[in-house]
């Protein structure tokens, strides 16, 4: 089992947080860095972002896929930042022709969204590895994602980074300016017991998240910045290890918790 598992790319659940960590030299940012360093050098990278969401499932298939600066607010630097990584025509074709139980279409229009390109300027700054992104269907259930991530884990066995990018709490209307780097009480507690649930490999209660009680509410008011770590636990096998990094809380109701799996 274990000679299984060495050959298996790890699988990544990157809290993005602020678009700025893309251009900010900080904890988050260096901790990607390092994150990439540590890892074997993939041939792609498959990011499932929570600022993608479709009707039905979509893979990009753009041969040099555009920079989407889709926020507000931002300063000018933020927007000026390209990151010019290829696509992957040929990888999307061949998850549409793998994913046998679940019907993917092709967008040849899709460029990278900051979920994907904010963390990927950091970890792979040369830009120079293939990336596609897998859109959220916005009808499906969580158990429904939960499912057809399992279809990816082909994925793992060759060489292709899956990483899912978004945050394990994420209540942009409860946050907290005077708290910068920090939680408030129930996004502590909602935090911690989703991780107790992940180190327990209790992947039933995670796709029932809305049943985990008022704290976890608060965190998922919205399932889009969630379901990316859906994506991630799913592709684990029973006996991989899961590797924590970036474990804080900023401005009362985020956390930027990630996590590697194998
Ligand atoms: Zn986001």
């Amino acid at each position: 089992m274990s000679d299984h598992s060495e050959k298996l790319m790890p699988v990544l659940f990157v809290g993005h947080g602020s678009p700025m960590n893309a251009i900010e030299k900080n904890e988050f940012s260096e901790s990607w860095a390092g994150m990439a360093q540590s890892l074997p050098k993939p041939d792609a990278v498959l990011c499932i972002s929570a600022h993608w969401e479709t009707s039905g499932t979509q893979v990009s298939a753009v041969a040099k896929p555009d920079t989407i600066h889709d926020f507000g607010g931002f300063p000018e630097e933020l927007f000026d930042v390209e990151y010019p990584a290829p696509g992957s025509p040929e990888l999307a074709k061949e998850i549409i022709r793998s994913v046998s139980k679940f019907n993917i279409t092709a967008d040849k229009n899709r460029g990278l969204d900051h979920g994907c390109w904010s963390v990927l300027r950091c970890m792979y700054p040369r830009a120079e590895i293939p990336v596609i992104q897998l859109s959220l269907n916005y009808a499906a259930e969580a158990a429904t994602h939960y499912k057809l991530a399992k279809e990816l884990f082909f994925l793992r066995q060759k060489r292709i980074l899956i990483i899912g990018s978004g945050n394990m709490v994420h209540n942009l209307r409860l946050i907290d300016w005077d708290m910068e780097g920090g939680g408030t009480e129930w996004a502590v507690s909602a935090n911690n017991l989703l991780k107790d649930l992940i180190n327990h490999d209790e992947h039933q209660k995670l796709i029932d998240y809305k049943s985990l009680g008022k704290e976890v509410q608060l965190a998922v008011p919205t399932p889009e910045h969630y379901l990316p770590l859906l994506y991630a636990i799913a592709l684990k096998q029973p006996d991989e290890t899961i590797t924590y990094f970036n474990e804080k809380m900023v401005l009362g109701s985020l956390s930027m918790t990630s996590l590697k799996i194998g």
